[in-house]
């Protein structure tokens, strides 16, 4: 009965039932950096941890608790081995944005009063840079430190705001919208010269770099299972053994991980988390490759098509699935709109597009207002083929065309200059 009416119940609108749209009818994807299509063997082992194994992992009287918090610690092992860490030092949260922001403001709160600035990068995600506006209301000094046009860090105006005065430097590994991987470990050496702590957003970097955290000079480190083939709301934040002090919780509970994060765990997700991890460590060299392979062909077909399409950030070292491309004289915006639903890709990160200001990362790296609204991100994925390229290729050029013509009325003649740099 309960369920006839859930049924029955009006659908709200714009939610499309998942079985109306036939998987070829679906579109190219090419956002995943965005998010990822779920491991099918981590869907296949949280299942019973949905509907049959449904005990709170914390409860500690049954058997059922028992089994759920074997499966918990199980996913944590598994986390750990990943990133070169102990499974103690693995604090689950809901993603990366709760990480970056128990890091950031948890150190903040626990800092030596001496210890009153912060340093980021200009090219962080907002869940980096929003706590730390929220923490210069508070008395907080925040250091902003610029990119090179590359889009690498500039380590020489690092240097210069470092001092015994910074609690805490964050700076991420990889950048969602231009892909570039900065140097961590040197990062992580000049905060070590004055005793801050390092915490850098890694959830763009399990399937651009090894990280092994036995051996990097990082304190913090932010993971999300959705940008690896897991679970969506399910996150971990590494906190260096020696560095647990060093950081208040936002929340206060039932003491749950280690006290710094209470609320109950969501079993599944743990278990779907862990499962995609290994998974991706496991085939990491070969996924990367094929991430490489598959963006030089997507790159050189787009360049087929207009000669003039340019790079956004370094080449290399770069997360393998991303292009950030400048397509001169291009309205991103529209772009997009008119390979739907054919295309999916995205003007910036998935998090600010929507809002009509450019992105902050693409101005960082010295691109005008109109280069940047030029720009799209397009990330390939284990699965993306050359096929499904070719196709996604197609819908290019046709939209292309018809951006041209948009501008230019047929009873003009194209310039030929246009799509030249300006
Ligand atoms: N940091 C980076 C670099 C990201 O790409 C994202 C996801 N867009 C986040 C943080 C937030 O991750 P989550 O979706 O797990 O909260």
């Amino acid at each position: 009965m309960a369920d006839r009416q859930l049924d029955e119940r009006p659908q709200p609108e714009g939610v499309y039932p998942v079985s109306s749209v036939h998987s070829e009818d679906r579109g190219v994807y090419l956002d995943h950096q965005a998010s990822t299509p779920l491991d099918p063997s981590a869907l296949d082992a949280m299942r019973a941890w949905f509907l049959e194994e449904f005990g709170n992992p914390h409860a500690s009287e049954h058997a059922y608790g028992w089994r759920a918090a074997a499966a918990v610690e199980q996913a944590r092992a598994q986390i750990a081995a990943v990133i070169g860490a102990e499974p103690p030092e693995i604090i689950f949260t809901s993603g990366a944005t709760e990480a970056n922001n128990l890091a950031i403001i948890g150190a903040a709160r626990r800092a030596d009063p001496r210890r009153r600035e912060i340093i980021v990068s200009a090219i962080e995600h907002p869940s980096v840079l929003s706590p730390t506006l929220a923490l210069r209301e508070q008395g907080f000094r925040i250091h902003t430190i610029p990119v090179s046009p590359s889009g690498m860090v500039r380590l020489d105006m690092l240097e210069e705001h470092l001092s015994e005065r910074v609690a805490l430097v964050s700076i991420g590994a990889v950048n969602n919208e231009i892909g570039t991987i900065q140097p961590i470990e040197q990062i992580g050496r000049l905060c070590r010269g004055v005793g801050a702590l390092y915490h850098s957003d890694g959830a763009q970097s399990l399937l651009a770099l090894r990280v092994n955290l036995y051996l990097l000079p990082i304190d913090l480190m932010s993971f999300s299972g959705h940008k690896i083939h897991g679970p969506k709301g399910i996150g971990a934040l590494y906190v260096a053994s020696d560095t647990f002090r060093a950081v208040e919780p936002l929340l206060y509970g039932g003491g749950q991980e280690r006290g710094l994060r209470p609320g109950t765990l969501p079993t599944a997700l743990c278990v779907g988390f862990g499962l995609s991890a290994n998974g991706i460590h496991k085939s990491f060299e070969s996924i990367r490759d094929h991430l490489r392979t598959m963006s030089t062909y997507l790159f050189e077909g787009l360049r087929r098509l207009r000669p003039d399409i340019q790079l956004n950030g370094i080449p290399s070292p770069r997360h393998p699935g991303n292009l950030n491309i400048l397509i001169p004289g291009a309205d991103a915006a529209d772009l997009i709109q008119r390979l739907q639903p054919n295309v999916a890709c995205s003007t910036g990160s998935a998090c600010s597009s929507g809002s009509i200001e450019v992105s902050h990362v693409l101005t960082a790296l010295g691109l005008s207002a109109d280069d940047a609204r030029a720009s799209l991100r397009l990330s390939v994925g284990r699965l993306t083929t050359k096929t499904e390229i070719d196709k996604a290729l197609s819908h290019f050029a046709r939209c292309f065309e018809e951006s041209i013509k948009s501008l230019w009325p047929t009873s003009l003649a194209i310039p030929s200059g246009i799509g030249a740099k300006h």
